[in-house]
């Protein structure tokens, strides 16, 4: 089934009217047959609905408080409710969209957020795929200006996030494809059926709610939200055979893998977290009796005058198993740049090599040309509405060239 392209009318509101909007009980969001939506913003008094509206409809020919009726009556009559405040009203439109490069072809100028990519709010992917953007570009910027951190660190944010992206955009579509799914069977048969109690009324309810309850990706794609796998990036040192586990949406698989995010566990004491004891910039993680290969890579780092924290932890088996390696380099932001191979017997010139790649030192020729996956993206089940004109797009940009 295809997304259509269509709009929503949205109007931010307070009622302390509470016994007709609880009047199903206490919720976050309502997601009625007709494609209304009501989300509550603060459990107290502050709402806001949302209705399908045609792709040219005039704000000004529908009243905001009408609108909240229409939501909340469902496929049934208007419901009216007391409303206190209506504190703003706009009409929006839902887009899947990604830019095709995230920085200019200079390198100097990145974009972040919903100017580089756009998703349906269905599993509010939007915000916080745009705080993960910035959070990777913050850090590596800081690095450079530091003057630790080289060129490549800055090229490896658009490995990093674009693909983040594409994924989040894609899985928020068929969140939607979920509630398009019954919308359109329940419009389909109708009202009377839809709120009545005969044997038909009964089965299309127990339909919904069947179907809801399977795909309930929407609140708990954990694999979306935590297993982020950074496989395309030249400041990982990836291993010769990396053994992924089977990437879903559904499920997060901790994992120290070059690229991953490194686990969180708390230590024997039961308190602390291992994360409150990495450095503020890169750390060496080592839980080796010995701790030689962290000690080497860390004198190395000060040598060069690179941050590194190190972080012996000889006595933490149980860490060091859900950690899989003896020693491991973590980032800023948490995820593993590299781990040690077990057995393996290390030189100064083999760590020498490991940091200067995960600090971006390395000499790697800059990233000008468009990478693989960078072809015209179709999201699946979203039907393309419009060309864009690009010419418009360009101008309006104009004044920064
Ligand atoms: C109905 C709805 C529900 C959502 N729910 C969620 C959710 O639950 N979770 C979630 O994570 N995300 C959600 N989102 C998405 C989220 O709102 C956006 O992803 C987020 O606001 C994007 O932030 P941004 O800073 O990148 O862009 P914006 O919020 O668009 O900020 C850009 C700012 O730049 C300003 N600007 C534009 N051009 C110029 C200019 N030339 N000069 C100066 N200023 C300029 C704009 O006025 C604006 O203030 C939702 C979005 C919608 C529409």
């Amino acid at each position: 089934m295809a997304i259509r392209p269509a709009a929503m009318y949205l109007v931010h509101f307070r009622s302390r009217d509470l016994s007709r909007i609880h009047r199903q009980g206490q919720f976050w969001h309502i997601f009625f047959t007709h494609g209304g939506v009501i989300i509550s913003q603060d459990e107290v008094d502050t709402w806001t609905t949302h209705l399908p509206v045609p792709l040219d409809f005039e704000q000004s020919s529908m009243d905001p408080r009408v609108q909240i009726y229409k939501v909340l009556g469902g496929q049934g009559p208007a419901f009216e409710i007391d409303v206190d405040e209506i504190l703003v009203s706009s009409v929006w439109r839902p887009n899947n969209a990604i830019a095709d490069r995230y920085c200019s072809p200079g390198g100097r100028a990145f974009i972040a957020g919903d100017a580089a990519h756009q998703n349906i709010p269905t599993g509010g992917y939007g915000m916080n795929t745009g705080l993960g953007d910035a959070y990777d570009i913050a850090w590596k910027l800081a690095m450079v200006l530091k003057g630790v951190g080289g060129a490549t660190l800055l090229d490896s944010y658009e490995n990093e996030r674009r693909p983040v992206a594409i994924r989040n955009v894609q899985r928020a579509a068929e969140h939607m494809g979920v509630h398009q799914h019954y919308v359109e069977k329940c419009l389909e048969a109708g009202s009377e059926v839809v709120i009545g109690t005969s044997a038909e009324s009964l089965a299309i309810k127990e339909y919904v709610k069947k179907h809801v309850n399977t795909h309930d990706g929407e609140n708990r794609d954990s694999g979306i939200e935590m297993d982020y796998r950074l496989q395309d990036s030249p400041v990982i040192v990836p291993e010769a055979q990396p053994s992924w586990p089977e990437w879903t949406p559904k499920a997060y698989a901790p994992s120290t893998i070059p690229g991953s995010r490194a686990p969180h566990a708390f230590l024997k004491d039961g308190i602390t977290s291992i994360y409150d004891l990495f450095g503020k910039e890169y750390t060496v993680v080592d839980f080796s009796k010995e701790g030689s290969v962290s000690r080497m890579i860390w004198q190395l780092a000060k040598f060069e005058g690179l941050p590194l924290t190190l972080l012996h932890l000889p006595d933490e088996e149980l860490v060091r198993t859900i950690w899989q390696r003896d020693v491991t380099l973590v980032r800023p932001d948490h995820f593993v740049a590299w781990r040690a191979t077990p057995g393996m017997v290390y030189s100064k010139g083999d760590l020498s090599q490991v940091l200067k790649q995960v600090f971006g030192r390395a000499p790697e020729p800059r990233n000008d040309k468009p990478s693989s996956g960078r072809e015209a993206i179709a999201f699946q089940g979203v039907e393309r509405s419009f060309k864009q004109d690009l010419e418009k797009v360009e101008s309006l940009a104009a004044f920064q060239t």
